[in-house]
This record gives structure tokens, C-alpha cells and sequence, in this order.
């Protein structure tokens, strides 16, 4: 579970009001758009994967350690599934409306396309402030969320994973209230504790892609990573293995922060130790040896590879052009808005996509659904070397198509996604 608190805290992701960037899923569909405009996407299919298939909204009624009853409100969209069954995570968040979730549902399309996996794209998500529950009320609250949304799920239909403030207990529950209804069905869900079924490595499967693109990233536009400067917004299950993984690179990790704050050293952040003090203090606010820095004074640090790794729209049309770092890699879902992306490619900074970036996540999680479905596991060290290639294969297909077009990657990966999901909505008949 991610190091969050109670603590009140200035939302990063604020945007002048009335902007046009406010909103999550208008701002993935510019994305889609310019990419569809690319490619000369037809008028009818441009409609079918503009929207998502089916938007299911649900009360989610919880009682509460104290004996309150409080009732939240839940979202599974389910986006597109015609290159395989829905897949996308569960988020726990306030701000999980359904406007974020439509807009994660869409960008896992593209993702599970990209990285070509065998899924369709979903997400889901409950407003709730998961960090200020229990762990029995998260666990009541899983539980009610799953029965009630299980209907649209299936192994063969629709398979959660987790995502912000949720995990592997998470989807351990998830597993166990689905199986309590419909008979033992591990691949239900992926992302789960080993000693269920999840795949050795699900854990850092993220993280770990994510560097393993830097890697690549990094060889084809000659940056040395060898004493190359990172930062890390996100200290939660995508961000800390970030940055404990960066360093093998040769990596230096100066920054890395969380909900609450962050902390900074030009040196190189002693990142086992700072898990471990943020592990007891629930965040690295204030760990030793470090200085403060905040959110947004992350973002502009003068580093050569800037990992947002929290939330979206964190770098938006009024901080993009203080943003100094020579790469912006995306481990979070969507964070540079449409704005900010024309600001970053004008100033020269090469902003590597987060469906290219974040795409080892479901790719292992691809892995694990197959093992449950073969009732057989394979090793750590078979999961990441298949995730190796599979990770260069997808950053050498997004560059080709970049460099072909003269486009920036992040248009080149939407067009490669969109143009396989296109061709199989064709073949399946789904405009006939
Ligand atoms: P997490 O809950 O484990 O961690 C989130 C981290 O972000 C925590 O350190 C939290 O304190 C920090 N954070 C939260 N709000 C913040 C704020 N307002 N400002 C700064 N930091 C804040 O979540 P995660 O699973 O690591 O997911 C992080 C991002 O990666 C999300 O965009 C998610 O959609 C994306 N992602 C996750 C996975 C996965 O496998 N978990 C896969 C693909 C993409």
C-alpha cells in the first residue's frame, strides 16, 4: 500500500478553472484524436473508439469500524475488447470519477494494443479516501465493489488488476469474493500474492519496465546513464521500484517524493533506506540525511530523466515550461496534459509515452492470467526476461514509427495501437 496519509495536501494537479485541460477524458481524446487524424481514421471508426463500450456506475454501500454506514460510488468502464478481454486496473482515489476512470479505461486500449497482449481496455475505480480506512473497511469495501460490479467480469470478459491504492491484498480479496460466487478462479484477477497464483515479479512489473524502456530510451538518443540525474514523483508501488531499479542503470536518484512532500539529494538518495524509513513513517517526508522539496519543485529540478510516477495532468499548460529535465519518462497514467506535451516537444524535451512506458505492468499481469489459465507458474527470471523483450520490442517499434513519420512518440505509439484495434473491430464486424 502506497505511503499516503491523512494529511491534507495542495492538489498538484490544479489547473486554472475554466481551462481546457480540466478534464481527464477530453484531454486522452486530443491524444487519440491527433493520432487518428494521423493515421486518416475513418468517421465511423473513429466514433466506435472514441467511446467506451459500456459505463457501469454503483452504489457501494460500506459499514464503517464505528458503526456509520457510508455509502461510495464505484465505476468499472469498459472501453474497447476487441483484441481480447477487458483489462485495466482498480483505483481508490476522491478524485476517481467518471471522467478519470473513462479516460484510464481508453488509454488501457491502447496500452494492452501496444504492447500487444491479448486484452482489451478497462478501468475502475471507487471515490473513497482509501488512506484514512481501515484495513478491514477496505477490505468490506473490496468486497461489496466486487460482488456488485461482478456481473461484467469474467475471465474471459473482464479482468481488474490494482492501481492506486489498492494491491496484491487487495486483489487477493477481490479473487476470494469472486470465487465465493461463482467456483475457484485465480485468473479472475491479476496482481495477486504469489502464494496465490500472481506472477513472481507482478510486484515490480512496473517499475521494472519502466527502467527497462530508460535503458532503451536512453541507448538510441545517446543519453549516458552512468551518473545521469533522476527524479521520481510517486513513491508508491510503480515509483519506489523506479527508484531502487534506477541506480542498476548507474542511475543517480536526487529526488523522489510522495503524497505528503519530498525529499532531495544532488549526491543520490540512499533509496533502500528511505523505503524502509518511509515504511515506518509513511512517507519520506523529513527522512534523514535529505533535504525538502516539494511536489512542484520536483518537477523543475534541473535532472536528465523526470519520472512522474503518482497521478495525471501533473504537468499542465502552467508549469510546462519550467520543467528542465531532458526526459520526461511517464510511468503514471497520463501525466503531461495535451498542452503541457506541445510545450515539452517545443522546448526539445523527448517525452516517452505512458502507454509505452507503464506497459510492463500488463504485460506481466498478461503473464499471470496466462499461468492461472495453465494452472502452472513460471520463475522470476522467466517473467522479467520476457518482459525484457517485450519491452524492447515495443520501444524499437514506437521509435521506427517516429522516426518514419518525423513524429513525436508519443503520436507514433498511439497510432501503432490504434491502427491494430481498428484492424480487429474491422475484422470481428464490429461496424458491419
Ligand atoms: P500507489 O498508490 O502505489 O502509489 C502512488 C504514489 O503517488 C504514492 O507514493 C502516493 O503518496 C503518491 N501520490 C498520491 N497523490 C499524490 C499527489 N497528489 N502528489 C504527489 N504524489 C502523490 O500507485 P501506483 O500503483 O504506484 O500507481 C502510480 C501511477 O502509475 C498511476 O498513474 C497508475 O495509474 C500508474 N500505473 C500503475 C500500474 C501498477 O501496476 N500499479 C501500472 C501501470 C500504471
Amino acid at each position: 500500500m502506497a505511503a499516503d496519509t491523512n494529511a491534507p495536501v495542495a492538489d498538484p494537479r490544479a489547473v486554472p478553472a475554466g481551462s481546457a485541460e480540466t478534464n481527464s477524458y477530453q484531454a486522452v481524446t486530443r491524444f487519440f484524436d491527433r493520432a487518428a487524424d494521423h493515421i486518416g481514421l475513418g468517421s465511423e471508426m473513429r466514433e466506435i473508439l472514441r467511446s467506451s463500450y459500456r459505463e457501469l456506475t454503483v452504489q457501494v454501500p460500506v459499514r464503517m469500524d464505528d458503526g456509520r454506514l457510508e455509502v461510495f460510488t464505484g465505476y468499472r468502464v469498459q472501453h474497447n475488447a476487441a483484441r481480447g478481454p477487458y483489462k485495466g486496473g482498480i483505483r481508490y482515489h476522491p478524485d476517481a470519477d467518471i471522467d478519470e476512470v473513462r479516460a484510464l479505461a481508453a488509454l488501457m486500449t491502447w496500452k494492452t494494443a501496444l504492447m500487444d497482449v491479448p486484452f482489451g481496455g478497462a478501468k475502475g475505480g471507487v471515490q473513497c479516501d482509501a488512506a484514512s480506512m481501515s484495513e478491514s473497511e477496505r477490505q468490506r469495501l473490496t468486497r461489496r465493489f466486487t460482488n456488485t460490479i461482478s456481473y461484467v467480469l469474467g475471465v474471459n470478459r473482464d479482468i481488474p488488476a490494482p492501481d492506486v491504492n489498492t494491491d496484491a491484498l487487495t486483489m487477493a480479496w477481490m479473487f476470494d469474493a469472486y470465487s465465493a460466487r461463482y467456483g475457484y478462479t485465480p485468473a479472475i484477477v491479476t496482481g495477486k500474492p504469489v502464494e496465490l497464483g500472481g506472477a513472481p515479479g507482478r510486484d515490480a512489473a512496473t517499475g521494472r519496465g519502466v527502467v527497462y524502456c530508460l535503458e532503451d530510451v536512453a541507448r538510441d538518443y545517446g543519453l549516458e546513464l552512468a551518473g545521469a540525474t533522476v527524479a521520481v514523483q510517486g513513491f508508491g508501488n510503480v515509483g519506489s521500484w523506479v527508484a531502487r531499479l534506477a541506480p542498476e542503470l548507474g542511475c543517480r536518484v536526487v529526488a523522489v517524493s510522495d503524497v505528503r512532500g519530498g525529499v532531495a539529494d544532488p549526491e543520490g538518495l540512499d533509496v533502500e533506506a528511505l523505503l524502509a524509513y518511509a515504511q515506518e513513517q509513511g512517507s519520506v517526508v523529513a527522512a534523514p540525511g535529505t533535504r525538502p522539496v516539494t511536489n512542484e519543485e520536483l518537477l523543475e529540478l534541473e535532472v536528465d530523466v523526470l519520472v512522474p510516477a503518482a497521478l495525471d495532468r501533473v504537468i499542465h499548460a502552467d508549469n510546462a515550461s519550467r520543467v528542465k529535465a531532458r526526459f520526461v519518462v511517464e510511468a503514471a497514467n497520463h501525466p503531461v496534459t495535451p498542452a503541457a506535451d506541445d510545450i515539452l516537444h517545443a522546448g526539445g524535451i523527448v517525452v516517452v509515452p505512458d502507454i509505452l512506458v507503464n506497459g510492463g505492468g500488463v504485460t506481466v499481469s498478461y503473464f499471470e492470467w496466462v499461468m492461472n489459465i495453465q494452472q502452472f507458474r513460471w520463475d522470476e527470471e522467466q517473467v522479467n526476461s520476457e518482459l525484457r523483450k517485450r519491452m524492447a520490442a515495443a520501444w524499437a517499434e514506437v521509435k521506427a514509427r517516429a522516426d518514419a513519420d518525423d513524429i513525436p512518440l508519443r503520436l507514433a505509439a498511439f497510432a501503432i495501437a490504434i491502427e491494430r484495434v481498428e484492424r480487429a473491430v474491422d475484422l470481428r464486424g464490429y461496424a458491419a
